[in-house]
């Protein structure tokens, strides 16, 4: 895929590159008839009325305070989501870390390097993870109109890279950039987005054959079924 397929914008609520939501996807988004027959269940974290307010999603927020490890709450329900990327849905498997829900495989590799931060003395916890279509959509809502979230840059529902349950936000806490720029690319994370760097997207789904073993261990055991 060349750059010039993308043209890209930067959505400020959460400093994430997105595809920007007018531009001819490369995939067409799925048919009615291909929608219907997705089972669609539903998405984790679905905000009943409106998701959380967008301060809570500010990515460059420094933490206060020294550095410290935390342990992580996991929370293995391993619910079904619909994923989007591109325009196009898809269905994952998400489970949820500290509040943050993550694709399965994602938050497989992302529990293996945030263990292996934390030897080194270095805390990796989560700003941001999967967003749902109701989420995205409430965000692109307030660009349109201007009448909420200060009328920050969203892209259209479907278009957000957080939509595929692979970008993770991570909190820059003391030595995370550093540590992510010389061990992320050990568990699969790419930073995507030089301006961003809390910005890490999964890619080593990409590199496995369909039904081949993931590289890091299921952190939900229930996964392994
Ligand atoms: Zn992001």
């Amino acid at each position: 895929m060349t750059r010039a397929e993308f043209v890209v914008v930067v959505d400020l609520l959460t400093g994430c590159r997105d595809t920007r939501p007018d531009a001819v996807p490369a995939v067409a988004p799925a048919s009615a008839a291909q929608a219907a027959s997705v089972t669609a269940p539903p998405a984790p974290a679905e905000p009943e009325s409106e998701p959380r307010p967008p301060s809570e999603l500010l990515p460059d927020a420094p933490l206060s305070g020294p550095a410290s490890i935390r342990v992580p709450q996991l929370d293995c329900s391993r619910v079904d989501a619909v994923g989007y990327r591109r325009g196009r849905r898809f269905p994952i498997v998400v489970v949820e870390i500290d509040g943050r829900f993550l694709e399965e495989e994602t938050a497989d590799a992302y529990w293996a390097m945030r263990e292996a931060a934390a030897e080194d003395g270095v805390d990796l916890p989560i700003n941001s993870g999967f967003r749902t279509a109701a989420e995205q959509t409430y965000f692109y809502r307030c660009y349109t109109t201007c009448t909420c979230n200060n009328c920050i840059r969203a892209a259209k529902p479907g278009y957000s890279n957080h939509q595929s349950g692979r970008a993770l936000d991570l909190w820059q806490g003391p030595g995370v950039h550093e540590w992510l720029k010389g061990n992320g690319s050990r568990f699969g994370f790419v930073g995507t987005v030089r301006s961003e760097p809390w910005h890490w997207e999964y890619r080593w789904h990409r590199r496995r054959k369909k039904g081949s073993k993931p590289r890091f261990p299921h952190v939900c055991p229930a996964a392994q079924e």
